[in-house]
């Protein structure tokens, strides 16, 4: 089912099936102390496997970005485990955080969060730099990314002359050049119209479908949601439900694509 990657070595990527990637025991986070405490999460426990593309949903306030930050290792639970990869690293502090995120983990935000003065080329071989790749290595790593999220006629412009699903595309790229086994992606499409959020879940599926990356994406929309393999739904600080995207929305292909969306990409 596998191809083999056109970028990077795919042994960190692809262990054996069914290998846990990020195992969450129990973990809860408290925002500051005494009487104006906030328990965003309240003992949350969930597991997910290499190559799985999960979607997270649930409403404002639930605890949503609260656990994708402890995924992401921007911050540390209050209690609980989180092993990622078979390693702890639910006490490890913020540059052994760092470091964690530089080997694991790519994000994807909203916004971008593009460099406004720096070519797609140059955006995309930052993460590169700070990891001390050599220039050349570089450089050709990022030209290969960017032709690969379709995007290699434009590698020498600025942000400001892409679109938003172009920008989108080479913060993709970005992500994926520390060849990281993991993608986390918090609301991709927020920004983007419907044809460019066509084209930016395309190849979220692509990614995970043919490189088995493993991805987990906040979203709320279920045109969203409908194109991962497992819905993860919180509420109040807890997951209130979890299950395959095809029994979720029954209409959806799950995992394949939703044939809504499939429908719209072959026509844009
Ligand atoms: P969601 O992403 O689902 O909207 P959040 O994780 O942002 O939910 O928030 C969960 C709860 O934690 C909310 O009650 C929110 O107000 C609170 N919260 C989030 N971040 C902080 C923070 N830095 N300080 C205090 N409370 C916070």
């Amino acid at each position: 089912m596998m191809q083999q990657s056109k970028v990077g070595t795919m042994g960190s990527r692809m262990p054996a099936a069914a290998t846990p990637l990020i195992e969450v025991h129990d973990i809860t986070k408290v925002y500051g102390e005494g009487p104006s405490a906030v328990e965003a999460l309240r003992g949350v426990s969930l597991t997910i496997f290499h190559g799985e593309f999960v979607a997270i949903m649930g409403p404002s306030g639930s605890g949503k970005s609260t656990f994708m930050h402890l995924l992401g290792c921007l911050d540390r639970p209050t209690s609980g485990s989180y092993r990622l990869a078979g390693q702890e690293v639910s006490g490890l502090t913020r540059d052994q955080l760092a470091a964690i995120r530089s080997r694991q983990i790519g994000f994807v935000f909203q916004s971008f969060n593009l460099l406004a003065r720096t070519s797609a080329l140059e955006n995309v071989e930052l993460p590169m730099l700070y990891a001390g790749v050599a220039q050349k290595a570089r450089d050709e790593r990022a030209h290969t990314l960017l032709e690969q999220v379709g995007l290699g006629e434009r590698m020498n412009h600025r942000p400001n002359e892409l679109s938003g699903g172009q920008q989108q595309r080479v913060a993709i790229a970005r992500a994926l050049a520390n060849d990281a086994p993991l993608l986390m992606a918090d609301e991709p499409t927020g920004n983007l119209d419907s044809t460019s959020s066509v084209e930016i879940m395309t190849l979220f599926r692509n990614l995970n479908r043919d490189q088995g990356i493993t991805v987990v994406v906040v979203t709320h929309a279920t045109d969203i949601a409908a194109w991962s393999n497992r819905i993860v739904t919180f509420r109040d600080g807890l997951i209130i439900d979890d299950r395959p995207t095809r029994e979720a929305f029954p209409g959806s292909a799950g995992g394949a694509g939703a044939p809504d969306l499939e429908r719209q990409e072959a026509s844009s």
